[in-house]
């Protein structure tokens, strides 16, 4: 297969209401959770269907256990499933047997509710400990998706690293890969206010801007990048903004040498490609 000249990765956190049970949150912020296997889901897999493209989908496993339909309804429709803790825990606040639970209780369910076994591990709230990413190896994770060393190029995770006020003293790459990511390419920091409901919630076409202008460099300088966006089914599925998400999508439609990819397969090949020395 020729190599795409840029790759787009639609991808969607599907927290539910993981995130506000596990933080205590009360009836008003489980609700906007639940925007999404209400809305926010069956919205965006009209959108991907209307377009025929593939994407991925991250997944605590309370969603997948208290909303069995709506992952079900991903998995028919042929998108990616994957492993994004059992409630959206901070694994950096876990102890060490904590989270080698959260994360093992979590994949097995995960590859329970897609019928296989979940490539990708995205921390939530991009929230790594030191151990992390031993842990995802050890699982047999193929990607990892919570780190900001690159924008548009997939690399190998490296391991081991000792940092120092004085000197880091830099690990080695592992197998495990890196599908960067940005919080300009994330929906929620643009849209979503607080807790309390105050702060900034951006104009769908400031967000456009950015994400436009991103494809667009990428796309003329970049040669087989990958553009991983990061969204939300509560933040996205709004009308205003899922109409902005189809206008980005048309555009990049219009560019010669664009696909759209979920980023297991994209991963897959980019690992065959950039074999470990
Ligand atoms: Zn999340």
């Amino acid at each position: 297969m020729v190599e795409p000249q840029l790759t787009v990765a639609l991808t969607f956190d599907h927290d539910g209401i993981s995130s506000e049970v596990s933080r205590g949150g009360g009836p008003v912020l489980i609700s906007r959770g639940g925007f999404g296997p209400r809305v926010g889901v069956p919205r965006i897999l009209r959108l991907l269907d209307r377009h025929r493209i593939p994407a991925t989908f991250f997944v605590p496993a309370h969603t997948a256990v208290t909303f069995r339909e709506s992952v079900a309804a991903i998995v028919a429709a042929g998108h990616e499933v994957g492993c994004h803790g059992w409630a959206h825990e901070d694994v950096a606040q876990l102890s060490e047997a904590d989270e080698q639970d959260v994360m093992e209780r979590s994949a097995a369910e995960i590859e329970r509710a897609a019928g296989r076994r979940p490539a990708g591990f995205p921390a939530p709230y991009w929230s790594l400990s030191e151990r992390t990413l031993e842990i995802a190896l050890a699982l047999g994770f193929a990607y990892d998706s919570s780190l900001m060393a690159d924008d548009v190029h997939l690399y190998r995770v490296r391991t081991g690293d000792r940092h120092d006020v004085q000197r880091s003293a830099l690990g080695t790459p592992s197998r495990l890969v890196e599908v960067p990511i940005s919080w300009s390419l994330d929906d929620w920091p643009h849209f979503e206010p607080g807790r309390l409901g105050l702060g900034p919630m951006s104009a769908p076409s400031k967000v456009e801007e950015i994400w436009q202008a991103e494809l667009l460099y990428a796309h003329e300088h970049e040669r087989s990048g990958v553009l991983t966006l990061t969204m939300h089914p509560e933040a996205i599925g709004r009308g205003s903004r899922i109409a902005m998400l189809e206008r980005f999508i048309l555009a990049a439609r219009q560019l010669p040498g664009v696909v759209f990819d979920r980023l297991d397969h994209v991963v897959e090949r980019w690992a065959a490609a950039n074999p470990m020395s």
